[in-house]
């Protein structure tokens, strides 16, 4: 990317018409301020006023002359002084603006990076790392933001540069010549320095991400850490991810200082080759000179910070990609929700497969091969078969998150893809196979943003076998459950989920291996709650303990992503087959 597509990125910064209206408010006052500078040097001088005086420069002592006062130094440098002033007011009033724009950037592209993300399809969101995910919206959306205002200060800098430009080529051409080919020259100097930068800014994003990742997974894992005493291990490896993001960080700021040293001694040399010049072949007037040098003076320590914006900004522009990736690639995967789709209001009669295969990569095999299958509604309809057959993949398939890459589901005589999704997702009371929670109250993640009487919560709270439990809360439905609902115990979690699911007064209701991780006292009320609301429900059960699917009206079982055998539990259990081995297997190990 060259340089001047990316100043036009300024674009993307709140505001950045007033921040650069601000900043050609700046140079011009800065400029202002010099240029009354001219006659007060000349006259501290005590040199003849014929060349400083010549216009542009004039204006003032003029001005003071139509007023009939003499243009004395205790005049003049009143004037000068307010000159510098307004300009000071100016970079003060520019660098607020600035900094005002710069957290709107950062909360607009969190906002946009988040929003999308939550639009986007399950199947894409499935594969993004939640510890990426935190370091792009905490981490690498500062320094994207860091680098909009580099661009935003280095553009500052620029129309500095050019009043600053205009004021020398009317003192000396020839000296502002030789100093805009020394600008040049130590901007070639660097460049190799700022692509160097820039790929350890690229690295710098991927050393962050992976310390994330690393760090969400040990936060996550830490009882497993604890119980199996590998902190050792869990310690050096993340002293190697850590070292490594921090040693890119430390990298980019070492050749931040080669950069400055480099262009302080191309100045300095510069300078006396400006002076001898100037003195030996132009024969420049010493007041001239001395403006000159001031000019240069000003300008040195802004293009060192210039110089370090630049560097910035290449060192932060990777992580700016990095979330116009995140946000581009989510819109990209945008759920299909257009509202001209049909809205679903109820189940009539069932739901049907009809030959659908899916596979998770085109070029992989299919996880589901040729199935074909009826849920009628009101009916209790379970999936068996061994872990990895695909069970979990045919229900994301039945609530509309993955699409059929072969072959239909019809909802009714409705295609599911010509479905409202949300219309649909709506009608659906999912368990999933782990059970998910947020960190606030009991209520809260019950209920979510709907208002459900109180009434309603305790009768679904009794039907899961949780009254006894909410009773002995002293905050009631304000409890809060923590993260990932840490101060429940995995049975409580697990009934709270199908509270959850019963809430929304589902029309199919779906549990993925709800009892999978219950003990026994917890699965018999879990038993009790199911019998109580299967006849109520069209209920999709995955099961992995077979007693709890005895009065299933149909079983399908599931083999290696095909459907192997279908019938009642009676009819399954006394037929050879997948279904009487793995029965078999179970009781013999209860
Ligand atoms: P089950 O719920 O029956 O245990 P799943 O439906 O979760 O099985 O998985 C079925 C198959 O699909 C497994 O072989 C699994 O490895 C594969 N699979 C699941 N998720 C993905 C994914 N995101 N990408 C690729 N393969 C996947
Ligand atoms: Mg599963």
């Amino acid at each position: 990317m060259n340089f001047l597509s990316s100043v036009l990125l300024i674009k993307r910064l709140p505001n950045y018409k007033l921040v650069i209206f601000l900043m050609i408010l700046s140079g011009i006052s800065e400029a202002f301020g010099i240029s009354l500078l001219v006659p007060v040097v000349t006259s501290l001088i005590g040199e003849s006023s014929k060349v400083s005086l010549e216009a542009p420069f004039n204006y003032l002592p003029e001005f003071l002359t139509l007023l009939g006062i003499s243009p004395s130094l205790s005049f003049i440098l009143p004037f000068v002084f307010v000159a510098m002033i307004l300009s000071f007011l100016a970079v003060f009033i520019q660098e607020r603006v600035l900094a005002i724009s710069r957290y709107k950037f950062l909360a607009g592209i969190r906002n946009e990076a988040s929003k999308n993300l939550v639009d986007s399809k399950w199947e894409y969101l499935k594969k993004i790392s939640s510890g990426e995910l935190s370091n792009k919206l905490l981490l690498e959306s500062e320094k994207a933001a860091e680098s909009i205002v580099a661009i935003a200060l280095m553009l500052s800098f620029l129309i500095q540069i050019f009043f600053y430009l205009a004021i020398s080529l009317m003192l000396s051409w020839e000296m502002t010549l030789i100093a805009i080919f020394t600008i040049v020259f130590t901007g070639f100097t660097s460049y190799r320095l700022i692509k160097l930068v820039n790929s350890y800014g690229i690295k710098s994003v991927e050393h962050n991400n992976a310390y994330n990742r690393q760090i969400v997974d040990v936060s996550r894992g830490m009882k497993l850490i604890k119980a199996f005493s590998i902190g050792e291990y869990v310690k050096s490896k993340l002293l190697k991810l850590n070292y490594k993001a921090t040693e890119v960080q430390s990298k980019i700021l070492i050749n931040q200082a080669l950069m400055k040293f480099e262009i302080q001694a191309l100045i300095s040399l510069a300078l006396i080759f400006i002076l001898i010049i100037s003195i030996e072949f132009l024969s420049v007037e010493p007041s001239v000179l001395l403006i000159f040098l001031f000019i240069v003076l000003r300008i040195t320590p802004k293009f060192f910070t210039f110089q370090g914006q630049f560097y910035s900004f290449y060192a932060h522009k990777p992580s700016l990609d990095v979330l116009n990736e995140l946000i581009e690639n989510s819109k990209k995967e945008f759920e299909q929700n257009s509202d001209d789709k049909k809205i679903f209001n109820n189940l009539i009669e069932k739901i049907t497969f009809k030959n659908v295969d899916y596979k998770f990569d085109i070029k992989g095999d299919s996880v589901l091969k040729n199935i074909n299958f009826d849920i009628p509604k009101y009916q209790f309809t379970s999936i068996v078969g061994p872990s990895g057959a695909g069970k979990s993949t045919l229900i994301d398939l039945i609530m509309g998150l993955l699409i059929p890459s072969k072959g239909s589901i019809f909802i009714d005589d409705e295609n599911l893809n010509s479905l409202n999704l949300n219309s649909f997702k709506e009608k659906i009371g999912f368990v999933p196979q782990e059970d998910i929670f947020f960190d606030g109250s009991l209520k809260e993640n019950i209920c979510f943003d709907k208002g459900i009487p109180e009434g309603e919560i305790l009768e679904a709270l009794n039907i899961v076998q949780l009254k006894d439990f909410f009773n002995s809360l002293k905050q009631g439905l304000e409890y809060n459950i923590g993260e990932g609902g840490k101060n429940l115990s995995g049975g409580q979690r697990q009934r709270l989920s199908i509270a959850r699911a019963l809430l929304r007064n589902p029309s199919i209701l779906i549990l993925d291996e709800a009892t999978s991780s219950l003990d026994s006292n917890s699965e018999k009320l879990f038993q009790v709650a199911l019998d109580k609301i299967s006849k109520k429900y069209t209920l999709i059960v995955i099961a992995h303990k077979f007693d709890s699917i005895k009065n299933s009206d149909n079983i399908i079982v599931l083999n290696d992503g095909q459907i192997s055998q279908q019938g009642t539990f009676e009819k399954l259990v006394n037929t050879s087959g997948l279904f009487q081995d793995l029965y078999k297997t179970q009781t013999k190990i209860i």
